[in-house]
């Protein structure tokens, strides 16, 4: 928190600096009127001579006090506004650089909600509560003063509701921090129990199992009305007594019953109860304005951890040795990876892919597929070994070259907020609308661009609704335009409608001409003409070769093919052992 509002503490100070004095001065009419008060009601003679200075002083600092709190607040805003701007671009230049396996894995929610609503949550800090708090605190301590001077007991006593109030707040929100960890926890079980039953609805409906969903929505919500209810009671007594006892009403109550006390005993004139009656309510006012504002301090605490936590996500190291690809040869020496330092996900890989050729990986969901292709655009670095690009080690290469020769068309297509063109020439922003036209025909998706209202010049909004299937081939486009000369492919699966996986199966051909390709196959049959097919199990290479000789060499490769080959003829066999017919996680 402190790191992250270094650059304006000062300003912040002088925010603060402001807003107290100005509450100070807010409170100088109170007790100019407080002094008026006292002269009418004893009819004392000096009431003429001092009116008018009274008034003039109450005038006076009631515009200082305005004028005082305006500018903390410019000066707060301001601070806030260059905060926000210098927060956002360091977020936006560490993240730029971020791996982008970690972006991939958990990274996008995490980066929206900080740059977005994290940097929000400190406007409010920084810009309001702040100042908010300030005021609070600092009025009541002049009237307190100021009370003090005239009689000490009823002084004490006007600070009474103020000290039990806080007693009794402090008591409510004890473990509310716990509280909110649960809180939020309990949602997150209505939300995911709520999604599942939506996203899934059409199988539910169909597998007769949506008693047992719905039980288990009912169940999360249940559940959080429970936590909710025995939250609200423990606290609710405690929290409503705290306003309570601040509450003008009440404290008036009390003063003016033991002022009245003090007056029939003679400790004390009703002249002298006057300022305490008027004073008094706002010295216990600032407990029913600063317990609302601490849960605004916590959650601007947290998104300032969050932010910071964001900063130190660690980039992945830059090379003291720059090289540039020679070709486009990928090689793969004794390569091991490891997401959590510990078990290996791939180990003693040994792998070439030569350019002008074709691999298919394959293997069961687990296996390390995704991994290994996520590592040749550097998604992450090896744990040991190394991957070379041309001779060049991932490493060594600058971000912008390695991109510019390794090319990936995902699952999961992300498509911008731009028009289909744009989104199209993401790779090359030079391209020509003729180049950009010439690459969605290769990629078999020129058809259905024509389709849109707009045509190419159509904004990708969501309005514009394009299936799986075509957001692939609006990304094999935007590989084709990019050219990169090293291309790594996620074979789409989700897409089961023939017609679509046929032109994904064209715009794939038209791809792999001259490049070297690497494509993570969740199908056998899609891949039985590459030119090489790497069997993967446990992040090992257990199998290749090309598909006549994997299915000569009777190992596990034809083992699986005769599985699925026996499913697809309707028999029911072993297809869970199959690498291909086994439903894959779209894992990256
Ligand atoms: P495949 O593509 O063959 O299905 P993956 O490469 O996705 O296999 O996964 C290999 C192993 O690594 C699995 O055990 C998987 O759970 C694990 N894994 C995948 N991605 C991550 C990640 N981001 N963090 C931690 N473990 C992961």
């Amino acid at each position: 928190m402190r790191g992250i509002l270094r650059q304006v503490r000062g300003r912040l100070a002088l925010a603060v600096a402001l807003q107290a004095a100005g509450a100070l001065a807010g409170v100088v009419p109170f007790i100019a009127v407080a002094r008026i008060a006292v002269h009418l009601t004893d009819g004392s003679p000096a009431l003429g001579e001092e009116l008018w200075p009274l008034v003039t002083l109450a005038c006076l600092s009631g515009l200082a006090a305005l004028l005082l709190g305006s500018a903390a607040g410019l000066v707060s805003h301001l601070a806030d506004n260059d905060l926000q701007l210098a927060l956002r671009r360091r977020l936006a230049g560490h993240t730029g650089r971020l791996p982008l396996g970690w972006i991939t894995s958990k990274g996008a929610g995490e980066i929206k909600r900080a740059v977005q609503d994290d940097v929000h949550a400190l406007h409010t800090l920084v810009a309001h509560t702040l100042l908010d708090v300030t005021a609070v605190l600092t009025a009541p301590l002049l009237a307190l003063a100021y009370l003090f001077t005239l009689d000490w007991r009823l002084a004490l006593l006007s600070a009474l509701p103020l000290a039990l109030g806080a007693y009794l707040f402090s008591r409510a929100m004890a473990g509310a921090a716990a509280r909110m960890a649960e809180y939020g926890a309990a949602l997150g079980r209505i939300s995911s129990a709520a999604v599942e039953f939506s996203n899934g609805i059409a199988v539910v409906k169909t597998f007769g199992r949506s008693r047992q969903v719905h039980e288990r929505f009912l169940a999360a919500t249940d559940g959080f009305s429970d936590f909710f209810t025995s939250w609200v009671r423990t606290t609710l007594v405690t929290s409503t007594a705290a306003l309570l006892v601040v509450s003008p009403a009440v404290v008036l109550l009390l003063l003016v019953v033991v002022g009245a006390v003090f007056v029939t005993g003679g400790w004390t004139s009703a002249a002298d109860l006057v300022p305490f009656v008027l004073l008094g309510p706002a010295v216990a006012a600032p407990m029913g304005v600063v317990g609302p504002r601490i849960q605004q301090i916590r959650a601007g605490q947290a998104a300032a951890t969050r932010i910071s936590a964001l900063l130190d996500t660690p980039l992945l190291p830059s090379s003291a040795t720059p090289a540039v690809p020679r070709g486009s040869r990928v090689s793969m020496r004794e390569v091991s990876f490891s997401y959590d330092g510990r078990t290996d996900v791939l180990s003693g890989i040994d792998l070439d892919l030569e350019p002008g050729t074709v691999t298919a990986l394959v293997g069961p969901s687990g296996s390390g597929k995704s991994t290994l292709a996520a590592l040749l655009p550097r998604f992450h670095d090896v744990t040991a070994g190394a991957v070379t690009i041309g001779g060049a080690d991932v490493r060594d290469i600058p971000a912008a070259d390695l991109y510019r020769h390794v090319g990936f068309v995902l699952q999961d297509v992300r498509l911008l907020r731009a028009s289909v063109a744009d989104n199209i020439r993401l790779g090359r922003p030079s391209a020509g609308d003729d180049q950009v036209e010439r690459a969605a025909r290769a990629a078999q998706i020129h058809d259905r661009i024509t389709e849109l209202p707009a045509g190419y010049a159509t904004e990708v909004t969501t309005g514009v609704s394009f299936s799986g299937g075509e957001r692939q081939r609006l990304s094999i486009a935007r590989a084709l335009l990019a050219d990169a000369p090293v291309l790594v492919l996620d074979e789409a699966t989700a897409y089961a409608d023939p017609y679509c996986e046929a032109l994904i199966q064209d715009a794939l051909s038209t791809l792999a001409a001259g490049r070297t390709l690497l494509v993570i196959a969740h199908r056998l049959a899609t891949v039985r003409h590459a030119d090489r097919i790497v069997v993967l199990d446990g992040g090992r290479i257990v199998e290749q070769g090309n598909h006549v000789d994997l299915l000569a060499a009777e190992g596990r490769y034809a083992r699986l093919w005769r599985a699925q080959e026996a499913a697809q003829a309707g028999t029911t066999s072993t297809v869970h052992d199959s690498p291909a017919a086994s439903p894959e996680r779209t894992s990256r």
